[in-house]
């Protein structure tokens, strides 16, 4: 992965997106000095089925709040998109611009906006339409002439992010080693305790782990055997 920048920007559609397996590698930049901050477009709130989501917006931000603190992040911001269907269009693409000139990443990471994982196994709407907008909010960032409402805000243009990195996707091309980060990711993930409980009947430490170490499995099997988080990196 390019070490040449300072500052990041994970872009996702839900609480826990990042926690699923890319938490590991936000600790370890967060280490090295590095700043990284969250931007999710929706609360979460239609991911647990037992809670009316007003209740569930509440609980799943709170647990996201922690979760990026476990991996050292402290700035999460929440957009007001609607949760199962979010929309890929101006409107999107118009909010992820805006908290792109508000932080000025070099880097900004999201996850897969393909179809599919891989193979057969299809993916959200959601993840789909952040992943894409995503995509194309950081040339959009660049044009003062696109989204012009933004500089009436004092949202200058910032035509700086030099890569997307795209995590949870089937052609990987660059992986970062979070041997000593996976515990934390671990950590990061349990954060989402309330959510944990209500997919799995597994120990939440357990399947945390488990998770955890099927995603950084997956990655070291093609990066040098070690655990690894690997991305699709779209250079700028
Ligand atoms: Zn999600």
């Amino acid at each position: 992965m390019p070490t040449e920048w300072r500052r990041a920007l994970a872009v996702v559609a839900h609480p826990d997106d990042l926690e699923y397996g890319v938490s590991g590698a936000i600790a370890k930049w967060t280490d090295e000095g590095r700043e990284v901050s969250y931007l999710l477009a929706t609360h979460g709130e239609a991911g647990i089925d037992a809670l009316d989501p007003a209740d569930s917006a509440e609980v799943r931000e709170r647990e996201q709040r922690a979760a990026a603190d476990a991996v050292g992040v402290s700035t999460v911001e929440f957009l007001e998109h609607r949760d199962g269907v979010i929309e890929y269009g101006p409107a999107l693409r118009r909010d992820i611009v805006a908290g792109i000139r508000r932080h000025r990443p070099e880097l900004v990471l999201t996850i897969n906006h393909r179809d599919t994982w891989g193979g057969t196994a299809w993916n959200t709407p959601d993840h789909r339409a952040v992943g894409r907008a995503t995509l194309d909010a950081c040339g959009d960032a660049g044009n003062r002439w696109i989204f012009t409402e933004l500089i009436d805000d004092g949202l200058l243009p910032w035509d700086g992010v030099r890569w997307v990195a795209v995590a949870a996707t089937s052609s990987p091309t660059h992986a970062v080693d979070v041997s000593d980060t996976v515990e934390r990711a671990v950590r990061s993930l349990l954060a989402h305790r309330t959510y944990v409980e209500s997919i799995s009947d597994e120990s939440p430490e357990d399947y945390c782990r488990s998770v955890q170490d099927a995603a950084t499995g997956a990655g070291a099997e093609q990066f040098g055997g070690v655990p690894a988080v690997a991305f699709e990196l779209f250079a700028r």
